[in-house]
């Protein structure tokens, strides 16, 4: 059997090994990486230290992949020479390794520029998966990050840093971002958006030095001033990896030199990626190393035919809120340009045409059309006849790409290259009807994630049992999707479960659609609706939780956990009094009494003196605590105070399904606020807020929506997240589903990374409905008012 050698365990590499195995090639293969990890997606780092993504979420192929695959994998391995002579690699542990074939998948190396001072701690490049977890370990609220290159991998730095609560500042040497995507005014708007963003730029300066001793402490620019920064990323570029191509004799350039059936000047070397120069162009993006994968697997496994004759450039970032997309030549030498520019909303949009043709393309602000433009510039089509289109689609085909109307060649995932002829093959032969299963059988949407909605349009038309994520209709007695329906409510001013069953539905309605309909209602009118008790839950109906035996469970608020002696005499007292068979402390820190009658559930919230802990409901539940400063040695901010005035801000409101909360004073997490919907999590000079997490039937990490340095950020920031769920979710979806389908990506971008008036939008509405709320248990009580309750400042005492 022909041994084939890889030398590059990274994205180019692995993905041509995948096209060889499907030749089944005869090959013993070892593959050598000098990264400790498994193959991972390199494009989804910006994500992971964005806190969007974990590490494990990034993996392409695990261990088992090689080993599934009699592959010899050699992680940490580094290769330090070639002798073409004797076929052998030699490795940094010294060891030598024969091989038949050869494949140098190297990748590149971030380019440094000659500034004196890289060496020092806190310098880092942003390039693999050890970088990243250096500088989220470094990252935190207040430290001083400085960026040195605002092309596509420093602005996603930058933001990076930027939410894990850093003070970032981007320094560029042109005088706008992006220059090589972006003409100067599409570059402008970039400019404007990332500073909104609260990241710092400086255009047309150079960095002259890094200051500091052992570690980082500044920067000196070319203008003589001098920034203040614990951490300083490079992002200047990157070169070609081609040191072991020199060693083996190939004929480099910038990059190793191969022809288009990707073969180099060594009849038993070949190489792919990024280290590659094919017709003098060196890539720096995905798409290119899966087509140079296929067609170099072709070459490899004795079916030389396919060619690679170039690919398109494409960029796009990845930062939320920021929608930037360049394709093509936009430079306007023989070519016509086609502008658009709307400052108000911040849209600009830049196409050129030559000879009839698309030529390239720059959408800042809006990139819903970025596959149309692809498919034109791919298929090199005549674009004379769509004059009157090109910078807006007809309205047929307005939102986006009709796939209906694309060809079967045409690309649907430009970074691994898979057409639509591809995915519709796989849903009519495989049976694909998910997402995952697309992921799995065709590997459409695993890469960078844009051409994620366009395979949900495709799998919606032709896949016959394609479950939309969505829920569509709430129930058969009205024909409304819940977003359809909120729309209907709103324009025609319906308050009224009873008016909406009426005039939309069949008139009586169901257990399913009456309390999913009182919410929306509720939450739509921000309280100042007709509230009809009968369409609510049995449990609101009664206000208290029923059990098997018929009975209730009565669990009085306790803010944040906490209670006064004057409290727990009460509840004693009743206890006694009503014969509770069970008091019980509950897995949230309440006291619960169960077994109590319906007949006494009135006298019993009356003695009591305290309000609703709504534990029955759809609701608002509790706020988790730990002690944090007030006592603990460990804790950093004041997370008992923090959970108190969180719980007293969303008590008695209604959302789509109960809402768990916890605030801890530091990241050991004693009250379990990474699986809680929102939970809070001090550290040192600052919160981190996370949200969609779970410990129940379903178990998931919450996802970190922001990092802040005050309580009252931290809490505006949960009050923006809490009200957009009520507004956004589904009836009865937790927020981890709500989370993960909408992806904390699009949740951060449409709350604490909206545009200021939205998020102050949120938070209005959710202050009316909050004044229009009112505590369950006073409702049985007509003589009782609130005043009766403790007061809140002296729940508080008991911390004093
Ligand atoms: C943060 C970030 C964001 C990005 N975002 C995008 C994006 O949005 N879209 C896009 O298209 N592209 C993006 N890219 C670029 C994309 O990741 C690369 O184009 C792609 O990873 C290149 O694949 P490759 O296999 O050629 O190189 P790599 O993935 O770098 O793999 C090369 C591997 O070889 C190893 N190696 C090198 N020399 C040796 C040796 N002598 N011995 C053993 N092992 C060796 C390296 O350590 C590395 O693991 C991004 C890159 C980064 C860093
Ligand atoms: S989470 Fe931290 S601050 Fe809170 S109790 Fe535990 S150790 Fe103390």
């Amino acid at each position: 059997m022909k041994r084939l050698v890889v030398v590059g365990n990274g994205m180019a590499g692995i993905a041509c090994l995948e096209q060889v195995l499907k030749h089944q090639a005869q090959f013993q293969v070892t593959v050598f990486g000098d990264e400790t990890h498994a193959n991972y997606n390199r494009i989804m780092l910006s994500s992971v230290l964005a806190g969007e993504k974990a590490a494990d979420d990034i993996v392409i192929n695990p261990v088992e992949w090689y080993t599934e695959r009699g592959i010899d994998l050699r992680v940490g391995v580094r290769i330090v020479d070639v002798n073409s002579e004797a076929k052998t690699v030699t490795g940094a542990d010294g060891s030598v390794t024969p091989y038949d074939t050869l494949l140098l998948a190297t990748g590149s190396n971030a380019f440094l520029p000659p500034i004196g001072g890289l060496e020092k701690s806190g310098v880092l490049v942003f390039r693999t998966l050890d970088d990243t977890r250096e500088l989220l370990q470094r990252a935190g609220p207040g430290v001083k990050a400085v960026v040195i290159g605002g092309g596509l991998l420093g602005l996603e730095a930058a933001r990076g840093l930027q939410v894990q609560g850093c003070d970032v500042t981007v320094l560029h040497l042109a005088s706008t971002l992006m220059e090589r995507q972006l003409d100067p005014d599409g570059g402008g708007y970039l400019v404007g958006k990332i500073e909104d963003l609260g990241v710092n730029v400086r255009l047309g300066v150079t960095t002259t030095a890094i200051l500091g001793g052992d570690s980082v402490e500044g920067v000196a620019l070319s203008d003589d001033t001098v920034l203040d920064a614990e951490i300083v990323v490079v992002a200047a570029g990157i070169r070609p990896n081609v040191d072991l191509a020199y060693k083996a004799g190939l004929h480099v350039n910038r990059g190793i030199v191969v022809n288009d059936h990707m073969e180099t000047s060594d009849p038993d070397i070949f190489a792919v990626g990024e280290c590659v120069e094919h017709q003098g162009v060196c890539y720096g993006l995905v798409a290119p190393l899966y087509e140079q994968g296929k067609v170099l697997a072709a070459t490899l496994t004795g079916n030389r035919g396919p060619t690679y004759t170039g690919t398109v450039q494409a960029a796009k970032l990845k930062i939320m809120g920021v929608d930037v997309f360049s394709a093509g030549d936009w430079s306007e030498q023989n070519a016509e340009p086609v502008r658009f520019e709307d400052r108000a909303l911040g849209i600009y949009k830049k196409i050129t045409v030559r000879d009839g043709r698309l030529a390239g393309v720059i959408l800042v602000g809006d990139t819903s059309d970025s596959h149309r433009y692809m498919d034109w510039l791919r298929t090199n089509a005549d674009i004379s006849d769509q004059r009157r289109y090109l910078l807006f689609p007809p309205p047929s085909a307005d939102g986006g790409l009709d796939v209906a109307s694309m060809s079967d060649g045409a690309t649907i995932c430009g970074c691994v290259g898979v057409t639509k002829g591809t995915i519709i093959a796989a849903i009519h032969d495989k049976g694909v009807n998910t997402m995952s299963q697309l992921k799995e059988c065709t590997r459409a949407s695993t890469s960078c994630g844009s051409c994620t909605a366009l395979c949900q349009d495709l799998l919606r038309a032709v896949a016959p049992e394609f479950e939309d994520e969505r829920k569509t209709v709430i129930c058969g007695c009205l024909p409304f999707a819940e977003d359809r329906l909120r729309d209907i409510l709103r324009s025609q001013k319906l308050k009224s479960v009873q008016e909406v069953l009426d005039i939309y539905g069949n008139g009586h309605g169901c257990e399913v659609c009456k309390p999913a309909l009182s919410y929306i209602l509720d939450m739509l009118w921000c309280g100042d609706h007709d509230e009809d008790r009968s369409a609510r839950y049995i449990n609101d109906r009664v206000h208290a939780n029923i059990q098997k035996d018929g009975t209730f469970s009565v669990i009085p608020r306790m803010r944040g956990g906490v209670t006064t002696p004057d409290e727990l005499r009460r509840i004693a007292d009743v206890a006694d009094k009503y014969h509770v068979p069970m008091v019980k402390v509950t897995g949230s820190q309440r006291i619960d009494l169960l077994g109590i009658r319906k007949a006494d559930l009135p006298k019993v919230w009356a003695e009591l003196g305290m309000p609703s802990g709504q534990a029955y409901t759809k609701g608002v539940r509790m706020v988790k605590t730990c002690v944090g400063t007030e006592f603990c040695r460990f804790g950093t901010q004041d997370s008992t105070g923090a959970g108190i005035e969180m719980e007293r801000r969303f008590e008695n409101l209604f959302t789509p399904h109960k809402v768990k909360m916890a605030t801890v004073g530091c990241p050991r997490n004693c009250a379990e606020a990474t699986v809680k919907d929102i939970g809070l999590i001090g550290m040192e000079g600052g919160w981190q807020v996370m949200v969609g997490g779970a410990a129940g039937k379903s178990v998931r990490k919450a996802d970190l929506l922001i990092t802040v340095e005050t309580t009252e950020q931290a809490l505006e920031a949960a009050e923006i997240f809490f009200q957009y769920y009520r507004e956004q979710a589904n009836y009865l979806e937790r927020t981890y589903d709500f989370v993960e389908r909408l992806g904390i990506e699009k949740v951060r971008k449409e709350t604490v990374y909206a545009p200021e008036a939205v998020r102050q939008a949120l938070r209005d509405r959710l202050h009316k409905s909050k004044a229009r709320s009112s505590d369950a248990w006073l409702e049985g009580q007509s003589p009782r008012t609130a005043s009766q309750f403790v007061p809140l400042r002296a729940l508080d005492t008991v911390r004093a």
